[in-house]
Formats: structure tokens, C-alpha cells, sequence
């Protein structure tokens, strides 16, 4: 069975979280601080916040901007929950905006649904692939919002030639074992601005004054006291240690996946009936997911396509969701109006791609794809 995915884990980051635990210091302290400064510096931001996922990235981040009771945020329906469930974490409504043929955000039908409570705009570097930064950056001063980023899937990206991470003042990734790389679950917030780093690390830790490791190096007696209501977002130390070795991977595990994505692109370009992904001219995609659209015009539905390729021991996945569509969310259906989105949903597969994945395994894939255009529409 091929898999849809896998992680990149070595003995190298086994170690590392083996020594991590014997070390005694097992949760936010030193590996923490070094993976941030780590991820800062590659990333080429200012600040980065280390937390337990992407999930509580966003909710800090939706906190720290000022969202609240009332207020209304842009986003994507078209992407993984967590997505709108971080805007309504702090009461406030997700509003749903459709997206280009890349899955992302589109500028115009953004702009359509600004009102006087839209306070900001969370925008998605879906499956890896950079949102137009620029344009909804221009939105948003035009119209005095705040831009969060949601680049769970996008570490290692970038887009006109800067990394994902260094464009904004307010970005989330995420090291879940479906991401780029990982740390079993992890988030990490990248900031440009001094204040949000400050409060970003108070509230990840309860509001706590002083953290754990400065009162324990510290020399002289120290209390902390608790400045405002916060929460336990921390991420541990053991998974610090395995997120620094897993970043000294990083280039070159989207480099692997680019050969492969590159390779499924040669192979299918000219097929009559499906849609490849498209990387835009300064545009840098770390391929998190390979999604092809099936048009009309292809002989076989999308769910057939799945399943003739799981009956070759092919693991695939539908497209991306549309929160709209989910029970906690179905409330709102009858008030949106996405079918771009939905018919990317129903037409899209995910197609198999991880490191390293065999040169057999890829051209098995191509091939069995290949098989599948020469059926007659049945
Ligand atoms: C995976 C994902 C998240 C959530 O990340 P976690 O680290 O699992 O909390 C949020 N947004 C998008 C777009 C994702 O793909």
C-alpha cells in the first residue's frame, strides 16, 4: 500500500528527544528558546513564539490582534477547521470568502463581503502554497484590518522571495505529523512586532511574569505574579529538541518534494481532463499536499478515481473541506454562497507525496493514473 503521507522522522531526532529527557528539563525552557530563535532565523522574522499547535497559534494570535465579541474575520471556508474554530474561540464570526483555482483566498470576493464589524482577514497558505500576500495586504490597510496568516502547512515556502513567515505581523505554522515537518503536535507564531511577542509569550503560559527558566537561573529570590488570564499553550522541550533537527532538514525536504511534484506535473500536464497545481511566477510552494482537479471532461468521476486507485493499493484524499459544510458549521450554510469552493471540494484528490517515496511508487502512480484516461465514460 502506497500512503498518502508520511513523516520525516530519523534516528537523529530520536536522539535528540532522548537526550532532551535526560537532561531533567522536559517542558518550555532552553530547546524551546532555541527553536525559536532557530525558526526566527530561518524564517528571516523577528520573533518567533514557540506553542502545543497550530490551533492555539491562531487563537493567540486572534487574541493578540484585538479580535473579540462582535467582530467579523474574513477567511477561507475552504480549509481545514481549525481555520474559522480560532475566530470563534474568541467570539467572534467567521465570515467566508471564496477562493482562486491555487485553493486561496480570493482578493475580490474578499473585498465584497468588508463591512463595518470586519475587523480582519485570516488568510491560508493552503496545502503549501502561498496566498497573494500583497493583495490582502492591500485590503487590509485600505481598510484598517488586521492580517493574520495561517501557514500551518506552509513552512518553508515563500513568496517573492522571502520565506512564509516574514511578510506579516502575525503568521502560525504548524508540526503536526501531516505537515512539512514535525514534532508530533507543535505551532510556532512568527511576529514582527515587539509587543505581540511579549504578550504572545504571557499567554501561552498563563500570564505568568516570569518564566521558568529565567526564575530558575536567576541568582536573587524572584516571585512572578499572573498579569492577566492566560492559558497552558506551551510546547515541551522534548519537542524543541526533535523540531531543531527536523528544521535542519527542511530545505532539503522540499526540495525532495518538488522533484516528486515535479515529476507527477511532466507526466500529467497534457492529460485531457485534469487540472495541475499552479505555482505563479515568484511564487515557491513546499508541495505540503499535491492536488489535482478532475474536470468534467475527465472519463471517470473523482470518487471512482479514488477507488480504482485504492483497489491498486494507492492511498488517496478528497479535497480540501469547506468548514461551511460540517455539522458545527451548517448553521451557516443557508448564508453563503461558495461554489467555487465546493466544486473544488468534489473534483479534487490528493495525490500520494512524502520523502523519501521511491522512484517505483511515483511511476506506479503515474502510470495507473495513466491507465485511468483510457477509460470510456461509463
Ligand atoms: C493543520 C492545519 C491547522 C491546524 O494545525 P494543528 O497544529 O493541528 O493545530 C490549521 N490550519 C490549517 C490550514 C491546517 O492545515
Amino acid at each position: 500500500m502506497i500512503p498518502i503521507a508520511k513523516p520525516y522522522l530519523t534516528a537523529e531526532d530520536a536522539q535528540a528527544a532522548y537526550d532532551t529527557i535526560l537532561t531533567g528539563w522536559i517542558t518550555q525552557g532552553p530547546r524551546v528558546q532555541e527553536f525559536e530563535e532557530k525558526f526566527a532565523a530561518y524564517t528571516g522574522a523577528k520573533y518567533a513564539v514557540a506553542v502545543s499547535n497550530c490551533t492555539t497559534a491562531l487563537h493567540l494570535s486572534m487574541i493578540v490582534a484585538g479580535i473579540g465579541e462582535g467582530d467579523e474575520v474574513i477567511c477561507p471556508s475552504m480549509s481545514y477547521i481549525a481555520t474559522a474554530n480560532s475566530i470563534k474561540y474568541v467570539g467572534a464570526t467567521p465570515v467566508f470568502a471564496e477562493v482562486n483555482q491555487e485553493y486561496n483566498l480570493d482578493p475580490t470576493d474578499v473585498e465584497k463581503r468588508i463591512n463595518s464589524n470586519t475587523k480582519a482577514i485570516l488568510l491560508v497558505h493552503q496545502i503549501g502554497m502561498p496566498a497573494d500576500i500583497d493583495a490582502i495586504k492591500k485590503i487590509c490597510s485600505r481598510y484598517n484590518l488586521k492580517l493574520i496568516e495561517d501557514a500551518a502547512c506552509a513552512v518553508g515556502s515563500a513568496y517573492k522571495g522571502q520565506k512564509i513567515g516574514s511578510h506579516s505581523e502575525l503568521v502560525c505554522f504548524s508540526f503536526h505529523p501531516r505537515k512539512i515537518i514535525s514534532t508530533g503536535d507543535g505551532g510556532m507564531i512568527t511576529t514582527s512586532r515587539k509587543d505581540y511577542y511579549d504578550r504572545l509569550r504571557l499567554l501561552r503560559q498563563h500570564g505568568m511574569s516570569i518564566n521558568d527558566r529565567v526564575r530558575h537561573n536567576s541568582k536573587k529570590v524572584i516571585f512572578e505574579d499572573h498579569i492577566e488570564v492566560g492559558y497552558n499553550y506551551r510546547m515541551t522541550d522534548i519537542q524543541a529538541s526533535v523540531g531543531i533537527k527536523q528544521l535542519e532538514k527542511l530545505d532539503w525536504i522540499v526540495t525532495e518534494r518538488r522533484k516528486i511534484a515535479n515529476k507527477y506535473h511532466e507526466a500529467l500536464k497534457n492529460i485531457e481532463g485534469i487540472r495541475l497545481p499552479l505555482e505563479r511566477e515568484r511564487y515557491f510552494s513546499n508541495y505540503q499536499s499535491y492536488s489535482i482537479y478532475l474536470e468534467k471532461s475527465f472519463p471517470i468521476n473523482r470518487n471512482r478515481f479514488m477507488q480504482e486507485l485504492l483497489d491498486n493499493e494507492i492511498a488517496t484524499r478528497r479535497g480540501i473541506m469547506n468548514s461551511h459544510r460540517e455539522t458545527a458549521y451548517k448553521h451557516l450554510e443557508d448564508k453563503v454562497n461558495l461554489p467555487v469552493s465546493e466544486k473544488l471540494q468534489d473534483r479534487s484528490v490528493l495525490l500520494p507525496l512524502y520523502v523519501p517515496m521511491i522512484e517505483e511508487d511515483v511511476k506506479f502512480i503515474i502510470d495507473t493514473i495513466l491507465k485511468l484516461t483510457q477509460l470510456k465514460t461509463v
